[in-house]
């Protein structure tokens, strides 16, 4: 079966090397005789993928030792969870940036915990751009929640502001697509199925001295300080899905952050150019210093021009370019492993559908 090219905003595209590397393993899991999917996760060679992984996090992201780095379950809404039940203690509030769909789900998972303030919210504007940085935070603010890409809405925090508590940013969507200085966060996460690897884990990097802080009352599973003494495996850890995370790592340590970063912003330029010089297509998010360059969201001037390039990328073998059920219209994905020629292809495509009507 010919494989697609596939702008699904996660699960999303992985690199061909790195899922021939998982299907070998599924045979055997190098000299072990055993398949990924059957090795102990108290196994030496499991230890090894951890601390390898970790290392490269560590190395990919430029933060030193105060830093620790674990794997956990559950995927991007589970870390929803571990965040206010781990920092936000009763008395306090969380303080979260409203800038998309996830950023006020993270907040609405929150408020099972404890208490949450909304400081800054592009609510009001359908999210297609980002709100204002928020000017104060309030005084008993445990954290400051940031979403760094809206993935359903097509945004992207490219600068954010020095802050005066700690921060806590969700970095599902744009986690290692470019160079950026992860050490103004005390805590970063990101479910791994968008550039790190396939659904239900979730990577997360804490600073020490915020983990000094963390409520001791959990059960070890939720406790980030838990998971940290026990090296991601208080119970049966994703082995597989750790172990394609780590491809996924070594992948973007071999093309190099640099490189993949300006791939980046080529592939995302390719397409907002082409939207912008369009009579039908237009970009949801207009202000460009908005626009994420992950997601591509836009719209057609008609149902009948919608339909006509749905069915266009079918016939050409692209799939995964439908909107957000929320949003409608149609978004495109570009994160890491998606090449620059794909993108290409689709620019030419909307370009030769214009002409020809
Ligand atoms: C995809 C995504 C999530 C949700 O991840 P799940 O693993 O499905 O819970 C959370 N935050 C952001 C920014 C995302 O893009």
């Amino acid at each position: 079966m010919k494989r697609k090219i596939n702008f699904n905003p996660g699960p999303a595209t992985l690199p061909v090397s790195v899922l021939e590397q998982v299907a070998a393993a599924i045979l055997s899991y190098e000299d072990t005789g055993i398949s990924i999917l059957e090795l102990p996760h108290r196994s030496k060679a499991f230890k090894a993928i951890i601390e390898e992984s970790k290392d490269l996090v560590r190395e990919l992201c430029g933060i030193d030792n105060n830093y620790e780095i674990v794997w956990l379950h559950g995927g991007g809404r589970q870390q929803f969870c571990m965040v206010p039940a781990n920092f936000l203690p009763s008395g306090a509030t969380a303080a979260y940036i409203d800038s998309g769909y996830w950023a006020h789900e993270a907040m609405e998972y929150a408020q099972y915990y404890g208490s949450t303030q909304i400081v800054a919210s592009s609510a009001p504007e359908q999210y297609t751009r980002l709100p204002q940085w928020p000017e104060a935070i309030p005084a008993n603010a445990a954290f400051l929640h940031l979403t760094t890409n809206n993935t359903i809405y097509g945004t992207q925090w490219h600068h954010t502001p020095l802050s005066s508590v700690p921060v806590i940013a969700d970095m599902s969507s744009d986690i290692l697509s470019r160079k950026h200085d992860y050490s103004q966060y005390a805590l970063f996460y990101a479910a791994a199925q968008k550039n790190l690897g396939t659904p239900g884990v979730a990577l997360a990097v804490i600073h020490k001295d915020l983990l000094k802080t963390a409520n001791k009352q959990l059960p070890p599973l939720l406790s980030y300080a838990a998971q940290v003494q026990q090296n991601s495996i208080v119970n049966t850890a994703n082995v597989s899905g750790i172990y394609t995370a780590l491809l996924m790592l070594r992948w973007i340590k071999n093309t190099g952050l640099y490189v993949i970063e300006a791939d980046n912003l080529s592939k995302a330029a390719l397409l907002y150019n082409v939207l912008d010089n369009s009579t039908i297509f237009k970009a949801r998010v207009a202000e460009t210093t908005h626009r994420s360059l992950m997601n591509v969201c836009f719209t057609a001037t008609s149902k009948q021009h919608e339909s006509a390039l749905v069915a266009l990328c079918e016939e050409n073998n692209i799939v995964g370019i439908e909107g957000h059920r929320h949003t409608g219209g149609f978004r495109v994905s570009l994160y890491n492993a998606l090449p620059l020629h794909d993108v290409a292809l689709l620019a030419e495509l909307i370009q030769a559908y214009e002409r020809s009507i």
